[in-house]
């Protein structure tokens, strides 16, 4: 294992861009592939691991392995990359590990075999427990094969599980979105993701002719339904569409939403270290040639280092995703200035019109200043957040 540096941690992302099959409302850089593809690919990714481990100098406390589908990689290749990052990076004792798994793409032993790897949470596509709207997206599984990977998935020891679902999809009614999450809370998973469908341009779902899709009062209704529905069932909403026990939220994804610094690798991967913004190739073509040559620059395309006003912006808007919203101590300790030298017009006006509140929270023996979105202000967070814009 790599020496611990008292640099500030960083997170990881790794992409893995396979799936058994394309769903019809995905527009995600994933597609088919064969047992050779998949495995070469593990070797690259390998090769990338060790080639920029130099990037991170510090502790890594989150890694998500997403995509795609993870699940499709053997137990013996994830056996294979975890040691890959643990040799590379220094990887913190308690980080948060998590992995997408898609129903009908992995068994209890090999759930069993993922968990002994090191991977300690986990994060089921669910998006419905109805067949039919399951069919409609083209999904491989059924409603019945994710409550069993659910199943095998704690047995295998995995005591932090995500469902992600989606809602507002086309011909469904409340009843059938109702059906879902009572189905999706009765298998008592830490964390809950209900995110509405949106219809990307190039996806089947843009060309079909589709069910209709509910109207905006019924996809109102679905939202505030969920929210109601799941803090009776001890779900606490902590970002727009994320919901978890206490403990539980996702550390990762915090991370994004704080500003904190990330490295993508794998195909396509985007990262963001030290106010720079950058991302891996999309063509796999050009990816393997960057990782095979040791080339660094070439995976580092479209680089951009944000000013000062848009990392003041990106915080501002990304923070106020989370309920919680953001600490006006850590603001003024990232940026050297207080939040209303830039912002101090458009908070008070979202203050007058109830759209923001401001409050003190004690943590640790600390007390916070924070500034959040009411209930109100995040069911129209979209109008809100452009505000943010300087
Ligand atoms: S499983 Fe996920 S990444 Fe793969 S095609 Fe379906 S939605 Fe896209």
């Amino acid at each position: 294992m790599k020496e611990i540096g008292p640099v500030r941690p960083v997170s990881l992302y790794l992409h893995f861009p396979f799936c058994v099959r394309k769903c019809r409302y995905c527009d995600f850089l994933s597609g088919p592939a064969s047992e050779e593809e998949r495995d070469n690919y593990i070797d690259l990714l390998c090769r990338e691991i060790r080639l920029r481990s130099s990037e991170v100098p510090g502790q890594v406390d989150t890694v998500f392995l997403g995509g795609g589908t993870p699940s499709l990689m053997t137990a013996a290749q994830m056996r294979r990359l975890m040691e890959c990052l643990s040799d590379a990076f220094a990887i913190f004792p308690g980080a948060e590990i998590s992995m997408e798994v898609n129903p009908g793409t992995a068994d209890g032993e090999k759930l069993r075999s993922f968990r002994e790897s090191g991977i300690n949470r986990i994060s089921i596509g669910v998006q419905s427990f109805d067949d039919e709207e399951l069919r409609l997206l083209g999904r491989i599984h059924t409603a019945g094969e994710a409550r069993e990977i659910f199943r095998a998935a704690r047995a295998a020891g995995f005591a932090n599980i995500n469902l992600d679902l989606m809602s507002a999809l086309p011909g469904q009614k409340m009843d059938t979105w109702e059906h879902t999450l009572r189905e999706a809370v009765s298998l008592g998973p830490e964390h809950l993701s209900a995110y509405s469908l949106i219809i990307e341009e190039g996806t089947p779902f843009a060309r079909m002719q589709l069910p209709a899709l509910p109207s905006e009062e019924e996809d109102r209704e679905m939202y505030h339904f969920t929210r109601q529905f799941l803090a009776q069932n001890g779900y606490r909403r902590y970002e727009i569409s994320n919901y978890a026990k206490e403990g539980y939220a996702c550390r990762h994804n915090c991370g994004y939403w704080t500003g904190h610094d990330y490295l993508g690798l794998g195909l396509g991967a985007s990262s963001f270290l030290n106010g720079e913004r950058f991302k891996n190739p999309d063509a796999m073509d050009q990816y393997r040639e960057s990782v095979l040559r040791g080339d660094i620059a070439g995976l580092q395309q479209e680089k951009e280092l944000l000013s000062p006003e848009e990392q003041m912006e990106e915080c501002m808007f990304l923070g106020l995703r989370m309920t919680d919203g953001i600490c006006i101590e850590d603001y003024q300790s990232r940026f050297g200035e207080p939040v209303e030298k830039r912002f101090g017009e458009v908070i008070e006006k979202h203050l007058r019109q109830g759209l923001l509140c401001s409050g003190t929270v004690e943590a640790g023996g600390i007390t916070q200043h924070r500034l959040a979105l009411t209930e109100y202000g995040l069911d129209v967070a979209n109008y809100v957040m452009a505000d943010y814009i300087l």
